[in-house]
């Protein structure tokens, strides 16, 4: 008989304004519920995680990353961060930093990206990606990750933190991005510069495009919303010319190999040394590499943790979509920086209603479970509910009338 997973999940909503019942307690009570026991006295332990880049601070908080740190620290294990060489080195200004976090911050693929490990792979052609380093040096991985939206899939969550962080940045963005090339989806023969700036007129997301260098066209399919399942406008200019078309297989095959790269991943550990957390808070549109600042298209939820990686992202995706997108937000953000679904009572996940129907939050999970990564089938086990923290007697809360700490 296959057991359920559990999936932790402490609400931002809490019963009563008072501490016990706040964000920080209820990370606490997951962490214990994960049970970090099996993290022995000197076991290396990697928090992966996603510090941002440039100006984008809307990552996992600080506050939180100690208090994960802490935990392991407890268990006699020794916590690294980590994350690609360029998020380390300019992690400071985003205010993370070994002072702040409580231990080191190390480059995921050494100082210069090269420390990896070949890893042989059989996926559409491909035959090894280059895992990082110093991630699988450790013992233990706290999967530390944000949930936010991600133009090539819809979603990032624990997957994508694993499965495009785990790597250098050459497979991270010509193997693993690359692949949405892999099926043809016009006849080059018959395009020309000519014919691309024709069919990138055509898009209000300006997808289509040309590189001069190599003399080819090729589409974003980061920036394409496929019109939202309404007329593809860059098919209808194409007119049948170079059988130009926008394919379900081309984004699919980005979430196949993410499910890929993260089983490389969690398979060098061992299975009872691997939790994962999802902070579903500062819920963006577009991925933590975007190093701006961005509106929160969904508003704060909370945190989930689970030991199973596919139970973990499905229950954030589930809670996402019960949640669903703050409108009122959504209507302020002109077209130019993101075209909506005109639709918003579509039955569709609040991802699918920005990034468009054919970026299917679940499908990386979907992919991984049927690679044996885990269970879509969860149970949901809430922290510390608004109900139950209403109904307990708090500590008398004192205010900060003056200073306190002499
Ligand atoms: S489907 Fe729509 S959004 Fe995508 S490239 Fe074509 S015109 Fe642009």
């Amino acid at each position: 008989m296959t057991t359920i997973p559990e999936v932790y999940f402490g609400s931002n909503i809490s019963g009563l304004p008072s501490m016990f019942a706040n964000m920080s307690t209820k990370l606490d009570k997951i962490i214990e519920l994960l049970d970090l026991s099996t993290i022995k006295k000197k076991d290396k332990v990697a928090v992966k995680m996603h510090l941002g880049f440039n100006e984008g601070y809307q990552t996992v908080p600080v506050f939180f990353v100690r208090r994960v740190v802490e935990a392991i620290k407890k268990q006699g294990g020794v916590p690294f961060v980590t994350d690609n060489p360029t998020a380390v080195y300019n992690a400071a200004y985003r205010g993370y930093t070994q002072e702040t976090c409580g231990c080191p911050i190390i480059p995921i693929a050494g100082v210069k990206d090269g420390y990896v490990t070949k890893k042989e792979v059989d996926f559409a052609g491909i035959e090894s990606l280059d895992a990082a380093g110093a991630l699988l040096d450790a013992d233990a991985i706290v999967n530390l990750s944000h949930s936010k939206g991600h133009g090539s899939c819809g979603y990032g969550g624990a997957f994508k933190n694993i499965a495009l962080g785990g790597y250098s940045g050459p497979t991270r963005w010509q193997t693993i991005h690359g692949i949405v090339e892999r099926d043809s989806y016009f006849d080059a023969e018959k395009m020309t510069k000519e014919h691309l700036e024709k069919l990138k007129k055509a898009c209000p997301r300006n997808a289509p495009s040309w590189d001069n260098k190599k003399k080819k066209a090729s589409l974003n399919f980061y920036d394409c919303d496929q019109c939202h399942g309404g007329e593809q406008l860059c098919v209808k200019a194409d007119d049948g010319k170079t059988g130009w078309s926008v394919n379900p297989e081309n984004f699919d095959s980005f979430q196949e190999l993410m499910a890929v790269a993260a089983k490389i991943i969690l398979d060098s550990f061992d299975a009872a040394k691997i939790f994962h957390l999802n902070f579903l808070i500062d819920i963006t549109p577009f991925c933590d590499c975007y190093g701006m600042a961005m509106p929160a298209v969904i508003d704060d939820i909370g945190i989930v943790g689970s030991k199973d990686i596919v139970a973990a992202d499905v229950a954030s995706l589930d809670l996402i979509a019960e949640q669903g997108l703050n409108e009122s937000i959504i209507k302020k953000i002109p077209e130019k920086y993101m075209r909506v679904n005109p639709d918003l009572s579509a039955k569709l996940h609040p991802w699918q209603l920005i990034h468009g129907p054919i970026k299917d939050p679940y499908k990386v999970a979907k992919y991984g479970e049927a690679r044996g990564m885990g269970s879509s089938k969860y149970k949901l086990i809430e922290v510390l509910s608004a109900e139950e923290t209403a109904a307990m007697e708090p500590p008398k809360h004192t205010f900060e009338s003056g200073p306190s700490f002499f």
